[in-house]
């Protein structure tokens, strides 16, 4: 059995053995070619990079895009992701900090002549400003309570010691606020090239305060080392292939933007916060990981994460949820699809009720019964075609807040809409009895076709 959680190194390893890393060695072009080749295999396999053009480090994309994969870096199975995360965000565990001569990641470490432009990072969409890191861990310490935290941003390197940063009003912006309000600089580290456990529990919907990596740890079993930065006071995963150190700066802003983003559309151009790069560290022979934008990986990690919040706060008015859905055509964000065990009339809408309230960007919502497999979008279509009559079973709230990156919002001022797609409970046993037929389930294809 592969190692599956210790480092991108062992995932890498595991893939291949399981023939779901394609290898590329012809030269390939960061601008716009690799990209390309991401997306045509978007779903399909993990890829390898083995010479990305000028540059002599690997890079590496798509390496988990689908739930059976994330099933089983966790551990689980496809319908368990949503409860098994739920239930480890409520237990972090303390990691245990290893000396620098331990940790790979602490075999290259340059401080006076840092440069980012060494690194193979591409240029992903069309309307892109440059060159983008999108797929590293942003850790930082709340400046008044010393906490960590962990989240991912889009950075645009400005320079080969500067990149501007997307920063939304959440836990690194508190952060960050706190120490511009002193007129100081925040330390952070980014981390690329890490395991899917790390990369999930990045994105986590825990509070202030609760410390990612501690989630990584818990669902990890105790295996996440880390290590202790040389320019920043911080400490990061000590497999982890790259880090950058370095520190926000209080009062800087400069033009980050446009960039293509999840739900297939560009974010604009504004002024963003600034890091300054204070150290680069990196293993051996590093490999660079890039998520291309509204890729199954980069949907699936916010998804599943939010897919094990929306879970609990259901479960907390629909006790008997069985599962949650966000969906790829929502991309992992707008649309929810959500299984309930009925036992009493108006437990649809309540369900309805806690998923908008759950996270902001959830728009669209159907609730369906337990027989509907809610991972087959046709099954789920079929019981909004049969089992509902939208005047009575639908709920439409206008004036909401929503998602600012969905277009068709006034600046994330969104509807909301709610379908009930549940069978009504007093309905007569014979007006929604599915057609069946008898020993179906036993019958083997293979005994029957001639062999040829
Ligand atoms: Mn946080």
């Amino acid at each position: 059995m592969v190692k599956l959680a210790a480092s991108l190194r062992d995932w890498l390893a595991f893939l291949e053995s399981e023939g779901k890393l394609k290898t590329i060695s012809k030269e390939v072009n960061l601008k716009f070619e690799m990209p390309a080749l991401i997306k045509k295999l978007d779903g399909k396999s993990a890829v390898k990079f083995k010479q990305p053009k000028g540059y002599d480090i690997p890079v590496v994309s798509g390496l988990a895009y689908d739930r059976d994969l994330f099933a089983k870096a966790l551990d689980t199975n496809k319908g368990g992701i949503a409860q098994k995360i739920s239930e480890y965000q409520k237990q972090p565990l303390p990691c245990r900090v290893v000396p620098k001569e331990d940790a790979p990641v602490m075999e290259n470490i340059n401080i006076n002549d840092v440069d980012l432009l060494k690194f193979p990072i591409p240029i992903h969409h069309l309307k892109d400003a440059g060159q983008y890191i999108t797929a590293g861990l942003l850790i930082c310490k709340d400046p008044e309570t010393g906490k960590r935290n962990v989240s991912i941003h889009r950075l645009q390197i400005f320079s080969k010691n500067e990149m501007g940063v997307l920063i939304l009003p959440r836990h690194l912006w508190h952060c960050y606020m706190k120490a511009e309000k002193k007129n100081q600089p925040l330390d952070v580290a980014i981390v690329i090239g890490v395991d899917p456990i790390l990369l999930l529990a990045s994105q986590t919907i825990v509070p202030l305060g609760v410390d990612e990596l501690e989630i990584a740890n818990a669902l990890k079993g105790g295996e996440q080392r880390l290590v202790k930065c040389q320019t920043v006071d911080l400490e990061v995963p000590a497999e982890a292939e790259i880090v950058l150190e370095g520190k926000l700066l209080p009062k800087v802003r400069k033009v980050e933007g446009p960039f293509g983003e999840f739900p297939k559309y560009y974010g604009p151009a504004s002024e963003k916060p600034v890091i300054e790069i204070t150290a680069i560290c990196h293993r051996d022979n590093p490999i660079y990981h890039t998520i291309l934008p509204a890729t199954k990986e980069h949907l699936l990690l916010g998804g599943l994460a939010r897919e094990a919040t929306l879970y609990e706060m259901i479960k907390q008015t629909v006790p008997t949820v069985k599962d949650v859905h966000l969906t790829f055509g929502g991309v992992c964000r707008y649309h929810a699809v959500i299984s309930i065990d009925k036992k009493h009339e108006g437990e649809a809408k309540n369900a309805m009720f806690a998923a908008f309230a759950s996270m902001q960007e959830i728009k669209h919502v159907v609730v369906v019964d337990t027989d509907v497999d809610i991972f087959d979008m046709e099954e789920v279509e079929w019981a909004i075609a049969t089992r509902c009559q939208m005047a009575q079973d639908s709920m439409l709230v206008s004036g909401s807040l929503g998602s600012k990156l969905d277009p068709s919002t006034k600046d994330g001022i969104s509807d909301k809409m709610g379908i009930d797609a549940t069978c009504p409970l007093d309905a007569p046993p014979e007006q929604y009895e599915t057609i069946k037929i008898p020993g179906y389930d036993e019958i083997d294809l293979a005994n029957y076709i001639d062999k040829e």
